[in-house]
């Protein structure tokens, strides 16, 4: 059974038709690419499949469930878990802080989470452990305005993760950050359990052959491929998108 699975997804914005009959599937344990030129619909696809958005035409389901109706809120609660091209962390919280404030909102004591989090070492026990997967445990203590951006953007993935998701989608996790951080990103993100489903969204095509095991190719709201990095790669069509060859 696929962890996410799409048939005949689609969203109208007015007449124009941003996203159109998109059947998309996503494995246990994935590390599926979506590209596509700018306006293709990629963001407007994570946003249907969270939930932010409701399609106009097509279905979803995640883990054999139907999910179209489902509202945003309790798909995250049902394990999909996103995160943003721009930065939404706190710049003044520590990484530690940030995790452990995130944890809490996943056992339901967001409201008066300070409570809690003094008497809670299990909170703090997790959050450790999840930063020092993410490679972010010598970092633990310091305030994130202070952190490089690429680790910045490794927090935002291990907020992600505090929620204990089953599918992990990832808006562009990499932009913004400089190259040689972008790797190690790219990394931790190979590395994640095998339980988790991953798809993200990037436009470097190096990091792309290099960590995807699945690409699928959307242009003009439609998927025009989808297949091994090695199928993408000799694929005509995919050229000419890119390289206009
Ligand atoms: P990508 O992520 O591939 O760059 P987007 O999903 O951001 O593309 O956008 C796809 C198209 O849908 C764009 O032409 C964009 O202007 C349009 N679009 C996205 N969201 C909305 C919206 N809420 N209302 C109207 N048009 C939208």
């Amino acid at each position: 059974m696929n962890a996410l699975e799409t048939q005949g997804l689609g969203i109208r914005f007015g007449a124009f038709q941003a996203v159109a009959d998109v059947n998309l599937s996503l494995e246990p344990g994935a590390r599926q690419a979506l590209i596509g030129p700018n306006g293709a619909g990629k963001t407007t696809l994570i946003n249907l499949l969270t939930g932010i958005y409701k399609p106009s035409s097509g279905s979803i389901r995640m883990n054999g469930q139907d999910i179209t109706a489902m509202p945003a809120d309790r798909r995250a609660r049902q394990g999909l878990a996103r995160t943003f091209q721009i930065n939404t962390l706190f710049p003044s919280l520590t990484p530690l802080l940030s995790v452990v404030l995130a944890i809490h909102e996943r056992e339901g004591q967001g409201a008066t989470w300070w409570r809690p989090y003094r008497r809670s070492t299990a909170a703090f026990d997790e959050a450790h452990a999840l930063l020092a997967r993410l490679r972010l445990d010598a970092l633990a203590n310091l305030p994130v305005a202070e952190l490089a951006y690429g680790k910045q953007r490794l927090l935002e993935i291990a907020l992600a993760l505090a929620a204990r998701p089953r599918i992990l989608l990832l808006d562009e996790p990499a932009a913004g950050v400089p190259e040689d951080e972008s790797a190690e990103l790219f990394d931790v993100i190979a590395d994640l359990p095998q339980d988790i489903s991953v798809l993200f969204i990037e436009h470097d095509m190096n990091l792309v052959f290099k960590f995807a095991r699945r690409i699928s190719v959307l242009v003009a709201g439609r998927i025009l491929t989808e297949g091994t990095p090695a199928e993408i790669g000799r694929d005509p069509r995919v050229r000419e998108v890119y390289l206009g060859t």
